[in-house]
C-alpha cells in the first residue's frame, strides 16, 4: 500500500513571543484579506512540494548536517505583492540568512530535489487576497533567529496548517 505524498518545506517558525507581538500589531491595523493563523507564521527557507514520507529521514539528516549561525532578522518593510500576498520583509539582508538559505539550496540541490529557481525573496506573510497596502507606517520586529525547521503543510478542518517533523539550532554567535 502506497501512503500518500507529503507537502514539505524549510521554514524558519516564528518564536511564539515574536507571534504574539505581531499579531498584536496586526489587530491594530485595518487588514483587508485573509489574516494568517498566528500558528502559521513562518519565513519559507526551501520549498520541496509532494515528497514521499520516505524522504523525511534524508532530509532531516541533511539539515542535521548543516552548520548555519544564529542571526536577529530585523523585518522592517511591510509591503504588498500583486498576487495579493501581504507580508513583512527585511530591509537588509543578513548574511547569515542568505548563507543558510543558500546551504540548504546547494545541499537539496546536490541530493537531487528540485527547487523552484527565483531568488530567494524571504518574507514573512501576514494575510493572502489583500487587495491594497494598509496606509499604516512599516514596524520594527527584532527576530532572534536560533533555529530551523522541516514542515509539513496539511489541509485540516480549520484550514491549511503546519506540522513541525523536525528542527535544528543555528549555532550560537557571540554579541558583538
Ligand atoms: P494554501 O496554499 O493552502 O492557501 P499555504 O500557502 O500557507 O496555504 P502551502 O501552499 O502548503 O500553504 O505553502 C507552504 C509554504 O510554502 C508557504 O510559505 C508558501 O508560500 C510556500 N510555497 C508554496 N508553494 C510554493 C512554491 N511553488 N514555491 C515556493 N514556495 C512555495
Ligand atoms: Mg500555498
Amino acid at each position: 500500500m502506497t501512503t500518500p505524498p507529503l507537502r514539505l518545506f524549510f521554514a524558519l517558525p516564528c518564536p511564539a513571543q515574536l507571534t504574539g507581538d505581531i499579531t498584536a500589531w496586526r489587530a491594530g491595523v485595518a487588514l483587508e484579506g485573509k489574516p494568517v493563523a498566528p500558528e502559521n507564521l513562518h519565513l519559507t527557507l526551501a520549498f520541496l512540494g509532494a515528497q514521499p514520507r520516505g524522504q523525511i529521514e534524508p532530509l532531516a539528516a541533511l539539515a542535521a548536517s548543516l552548520t548555519p549561525a544564529s542571526f536577529i532578522l530585523r523585518l522592517d518593510r511591510l509591503a504588498r505583492w500583486k498576487n495579493g500576498l501581504l507580508h513583512l520583509a527585511p530591509g537588509t539582508l543578513p548574511p547569515e540568512l542568505v548563507d543558510l538559505e543558500r546551504q540548504l539550496r546547494q545541499r537539496l540541490l546536490a541530493a537531487g530535489f528540485s527547487l523552484e529557481s527565483r531568488a530567494f525573496k524571504p518574507h514573512l506573510t501576514l494575510a493572502r487576497h489583500c487587495t491594497k497596502l494598509p496606509g499604516t507606517p512599516s514596524p520594527t520586529f527584532d527576530w532572534p533567529v536560533s533555529e530551523f525547521a522541516l514542515f509539513v503543510s496539511e489541509n485540516t478542518a480549520k484550514g491549511t496548517r503546519y506540522r513541525v517533523l523536525g528542527q535544528w539550532p543555528l549555532r550560537p554567535q557571540a554579541p558583538t
